[in-house]
């Protein structure tokens, strides 16, 4: 019943295209498209340019899953990974045991990382168990403290943290929940600072921040100031729609949380590394993290690796008492994974020698002005972002009060377009991102902006026809 116009035509087109299937439990994916519709079979890539398997090219404006911030066939890359399983594939980081590369890569990783100083690092092979790692990582720093009530963990409506278990419950997205049982009960969720969305009539975005923060202080109180371990955040949240945060609203949350010996823990996944304009969220939005989570681009996803950075006081927490609560026995096999620590650290020498961030800033204020520039439409109620990263939130009378209704299939309906005319973009609901590979070239920020406009076009018309029916 929620099938949406563009998913009937979708099905109806099935079986006149002799639809196979595939042996494959897709990620979110919806039942109606993985029995209705062939995959979409990516078969290459080149720069930021990837290609089905019947040969048609595609702008991938969404950098794979914002992570392929050197595109797609960067040779230097190819060659580090190259050398590295010809030297040693494998070798895991258990028991005091490491490699050269996750050596090298855990040094460079805590010189990269200046909004704050960082004592260690830990290595996954994903965002989600970036996260996993963050919440046992400050259960046991509690454990260790002799603070075995300390464990509650706060974060934000409309965050995206992973779907595992943990990081699945962390996240404030319902879709993350219904179905398995979650959030799990030691986790909170306090309000999206999306302004635009949430403020009060006459509200200015600083005291939007104010009562936030205020509200993050009743909650903490209703809960025991001594129950709460951590808060965790996007600087810029992602998935959840592309919400950058309003003034003064991280100054007055750390405030907060330092008031009542709160950990704070960045989850940098999607903002790391350039996509905002600055190497880090946390230097572009003055953030202090007690812990950082990394993944996507890190390796600029050509390898499955993921970190967490750790304060020095937890870190040394950790140590010195792993011998009281028993080894700290937390890791993966690929914890630190040779050919994956290879790859990151040949990226993030690719990133300084070719000044990623100066990259990002030289093209951002076309990318934002071209897209901005729709912001007239009557279909478009707000569009936001920063760096090479922007979100477009379609509604009606440009009120974020009167979303389309879901069945109409708003935004697939210009992701499709896009798509007709070579580009890949992510439609979640009402909201599309854009999200291109950091190496894309100016005239590249111009074929995204003038494919928009004319997916845009027919949208709008789109919706005209879904109004008058
Ligand atoms: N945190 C954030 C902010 C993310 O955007 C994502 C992935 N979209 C994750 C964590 C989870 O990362 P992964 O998919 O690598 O597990």
């Amino acid at each position: 019943s929620t099938e949406t116009s563009l998913q009937k035509e979708d099905s109806a087109t099935k079986n006149a295209k002799g639809f196979k299937g595939h042996d494959m439990l897709s990620p979110f994916t919806t039942g109606w498209q993985s029995t209705n519709l062939d995959p979409l079979l990516i078969e290459r890539s080149e720069g930021p340019y990837v290609y089905d398997s019947n040969g048609r090219k595609y702008l991938d404006a969404l950098a794979g899953l914002w992570c392929t911030a050197l595109g797609g066939s960067e040779p230097r890359l190819i060659a580090a990974a190259t050398a590295q399983l010809n030297t040693l594939p494998f070798y895991h980081s258990f028991w005091n045991h490491a490699s050269k590369p996750s050596l090298d890569l855990a040094k460079e990783l805590l010189n990269t990382f200046t909004a704050t100083k960082m004592g260690k690092v830990f290595f996954t092979s994903s965002g989600s168990e970036a996260n996993d790692t963050q919440v046992k990582l400050v259960w046991y720093y509690n454990n260790a403290l002799g603070r075995p009530n300390k464990k509650k963990f706060i974060a934000l409506e409309k965050s995206y943290h992973g779907t595992t278990f943990i990081s699945a419950s962390l996240s404030g997205l319902p879709v993350l929940h219904q179905g398995f049982d979650l959030p799990s009960p030691f986790v909170f969720h306090t309000d999206c600072p999306h302004y635009w969305r949430f403020h009060l009539p006459g509200e200015t975005e600083e005291e939007f921040s104010t009562r936030l923060a205020n509200n993050l202080e009743k909650l903490i109180l209703k809960q025991g100031p001594e129950t709460i371990a951590a808060f965790i955040a996007e600087p810029l949240m992602g998935a959840g729609g592309v919400i950058p945060p309003p003034t003064t609203y991280y100054e007055k949350i750390q405030a907060i949380l330092k008031k009542y010996d709160i950990l704070f823990i960045a989850d940098e996944v999607i903002c790391a590394f350039g996509r905002l304009g600055a190497m880090f969220g946390c230097d572009k939005y003055g953030i202090k993290p007690d812990l950082v989570s990394i993944a996507k681009a890190f390796s600029s996803g050509y390898m499955p690796i993921g970190a967490v950075l750790v304060s020095p006081e937890i870190s040394e927490v950790i140590h010195s008492h792993s011998n009281k609560l028993g080894s700290f026995a937390h890791g993966f096999t690929f914890s630190g994974h040779p050919v994956s620590c290879a790859v990151a650290l040949e990226v993030l020498k690719i990133y300084r020698e070719r000044n990623i961030i100066e990259q990002v800033q030289s093209l951002s204020p076309r990318f934002q002005d071209g897209i901005r520039a729709f912001s007239d439409s009557p279909i478009i109620g707000e569009i936001r972002g920063t760096g090479l990263l922007i979100g477009i939130e379609f509604t009606d009378n440009k009120s974020p009060n009167d979303s389309f209704p879901p069945e109409w299939g708003v935004g697939a309906y210009f992701g499709a377009e896009c798509k007709k005319h070579g580009m890949i973009v992510r439609s979640a609901g009402n909201i599309i991102v854009l999200s291109p590979p950091l190496i894309i070239s100016p005239e590249e920020v111009e074929k995204i902006i003038s494919i928009c406009e004319k997916a845009l076009k027919a949208t709008e018309e789109r919706v005209k026809e879904l109004k008058s029916q």
